[in-house]
């Protein structure tokens, strides 16, 4: 039985270690016509997201028993493709859940890895629901997306790089969802330079963990269509670890309209050719809006690059 206890920095310090053979580094590249701002570009990520971080930290925790009974994750796809990928590279049998609303594109790169995919239902607590059902079905140990200790020490080892590379950052901008990235990310740098400030940028179309932090409590979401995909859907029925890491550990919220992650895309592909997906390109988004202070030293996360070929043409073409 996995430990459920919140994660500590000890536990990404360990992660980082744990995973370093199964992800890439990836470049902190200035993006001055921003402000004084730099990006980490995750997007060049194994898997084209950092999800591949947390993935392959709970993937390396299981123990024999384990792996041979295999692994089944809920995914509005990146996770799902991670999950796939590090199953694939320790030899663990993989199930991932998806909802009918993830795009095609990501549900083919999770099949392809070898994984097998089952739409849940039409949203993803349908998906959610399905995963767990299998879970107990099957044995297989189920993976969350964020809502786990070992998701989220893998996730934070980002923070530790980002430190790393970059000592004197003041701010850190990070696109939020379930917030197993930023609760991650916001202990290890806050762990290593106390006085960072973290900030979470949502999409206003259905902003889970924003709502839930003004709530003060969990609140359910509507899901709607939306660029950021990577960041739709809610935080589920329960949450043990982010809505709580959240509302400790970050600085602000802010939310971009879909205009916003649009400009944000075309200005990552204009300015520095890079291939981004909405979700990914949030923290841009705020920036180019004004909505984050870029005088200080801010690093922007791009976090993901799967994006569908005609998505892309259509808002950056
Ligand atoms: C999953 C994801 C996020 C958000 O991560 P959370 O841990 O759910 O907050 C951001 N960007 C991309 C590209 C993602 O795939």
């Amino acid at each position: 039985m996995i430990s459920q206890a919140a994660p500590t920095f000890a536990d990404i310090v360990a992660a980082r270690r744990r995973i370093a053979g199964l992800i890439r580094s990836t470049p902190l590249v200035t993006a001055a016509e921003l402000g004084t701002v730099s990006l980490k570009v995750e997007s060049l990520q194994e898997t084209g997201s950092f999800k591949v971080r947390g993935a392959a930290n709970a993937l390396l925790m299981l123990d024999a028993a384990e792996r041979a009974a295999g692994v089944v994750a809920v995914s509005s796809g990146n996770h799902g493709r991670a999950v796939a990928f590090v199953a694939r590279s320790l030899g663990i049998a993989a199930t991932v859940c998806v909802s009918a609303r993830v795009p095609a594109v990501k549900v083919e790169a999770i099949g392809a890895l070898g994984a097998r995919v089952v739409v849940g239902g039409p949203g993803q607590d349908e998906a959610e629901a399905a995963a767990h059902r299998l879970g107990l079905e099957t044995g297989a140990t189920f993976i969350h997306p964020f809502d786990d200790p070992r998701v989220i020490a893998g996730q934070g080892t980002l923070g530790c790089d980002i430190v790393e590379a970059a000592p004197d950052t003041s701010t850190i901008v990070v696109p939020l969802s379930g917030g197993g990235l930023i609760s991650g990310l916001a202990l290890a740098a806050k762990a290593l330079r106390p006085r960072i400030k973290v900030i979470g940028v949502s999409q206003d179309r259905g902003p889970a963990m924003y709502d839930s932090l003004r709530a003060g409590r969990l609140t359910d979401v509507v899901e709607e269509d939306t660029l950021a995909d990577a960041l739709a859907g809610g935080l589920g029925a329960e949450n043990r670890h982010t809505l709580r890491m959240c509302r400790d550990l970050l600085d602000d919220v802010v939310l971009v309209s879909e205009e916003e992650i649009a400009a944000a895309m075309r200005h990552l592909r204009r300015r520095h050719g890079l291939r981004v997906e909405g979700g990914g390109a949030v923290g841009v988004a705020a920036l180019l809006a004004g909505k984050v202070d870029a005088t200080v030293a801010t690093v922007a996360v791009i976090s993901g690059g799967n994006v569908a070929d005609e998505t892309w043409e259509r808002v950056t073409g």
